[in-house]
């Protein structure tokens, strides 16, 4: 497999063609950022872990009966996924109140949800990624009903997968984001990363945060939280 031109640098990962035009090569990066690229720094080693973590979950997942854009690891930073539309939607889904939620709502952080929940944001940059339902993203073509529900299917069965996994390892997953996207024949896959930058991951026993807010809330000990994450990964893997 041929590394070729770069297609896409993003804020944490860059995407590169392949010499199959249903390939594509991502390479993840250190760099993080938060509150829609203002806040910028690096967390030394985050690349690989973000790298790896992401495909031993979506190897786990795909082995649980969810499609995924995995295809094989290259190198530590490297791997080559599937190539999809992604579908322009962020999609969030939390079993304990944190974040944008407890603010929005008025909840104390750390607060169990009776049930788990889903929302949906408007993947653009330009506008803040701005919360959406479904009938907006069906009246704007983002996405058709029957892939909406395809999206909310997987989801849940993806947070019931991790939370037993992430359970094992003592830790709670609070909540994460996913990104869906269309093979060319319109098949509906995971795509994208599930890592510390995209999930919050608190230790079960302490509520230590071992995900990207040590970042965005200057807590410290950020590049040891990730490697400890790792750590228990690959313990339970
Ligand atoms: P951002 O664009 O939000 O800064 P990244 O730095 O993570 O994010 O860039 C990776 C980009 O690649 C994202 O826009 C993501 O939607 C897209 N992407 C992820 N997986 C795939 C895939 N399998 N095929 C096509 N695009 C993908
Ligand atoms: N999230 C993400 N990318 C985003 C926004 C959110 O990966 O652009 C993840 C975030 O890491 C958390 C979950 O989605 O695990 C819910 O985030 P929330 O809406 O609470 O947003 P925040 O508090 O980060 O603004």
């Amino acid at each position: 497999m041929t590394k070729g031109e770069q297609l896409y640098e993003g804020k944490a990962k860059k995407v590169f063609a392949t010499d199959d035009p249903e390939l594509l090569l991502v390479s993840y990066k250190d760099d993080a950022t938060a509150f829609n690229g203002l806040k910028k720094g690096t967390i030394e080693g985050k690349g690989s872990i973000n790298n790896q973590m992401s495909n031993a979950l979506m190897r786990y997942l795909s082995e649980r009966g969810i499609p995924t854009h995995f295809v094989k690891e290259i190198n530590e930073r490297e791997t080559i996924v599937k190539k999809v539309t992604i579908v322009p939607l962020e999609v969030i889904v939390r079993n304990i109140a944190a974040g944008s939620f407890a603010k929005n709502y008025g909840v104390e952080e750390g607060t169990p949800l009776s049930n788990p929940t889903i929302e949906f944001s408007y993947k653009n940059d330009a506008l803040g990624d701005p919360l959406m339902n479904e009938y907006h993203a069906t009246a704007l073509g983002l996405a058709t009903e029957k892939e909406i529900q395809t999206i909310k299917d997987y989801s849940f069965q993806i947070n019931k997968e991790l939370q037993s996994f992430w359970a094992a390892c003592k830790v709670t997953l609070v909540d994460f984001k996913l990104e869906f996207g269309r093979l060319s024949d319109g098949t509906i896959i995971l795509a994208d990363e599930i890592s510390p930058d995209t999930c919050r991951l608190w230790d079960a026993e302490s509520g230590e945060k071992l995900d990207k807010d040590r970042f965005r809330r200057d807590l410290g000990n950020v590049e040891e939280a990730y490697q400890e994450i790792m750590k228990r990964l690959q313990q339970h893997i």
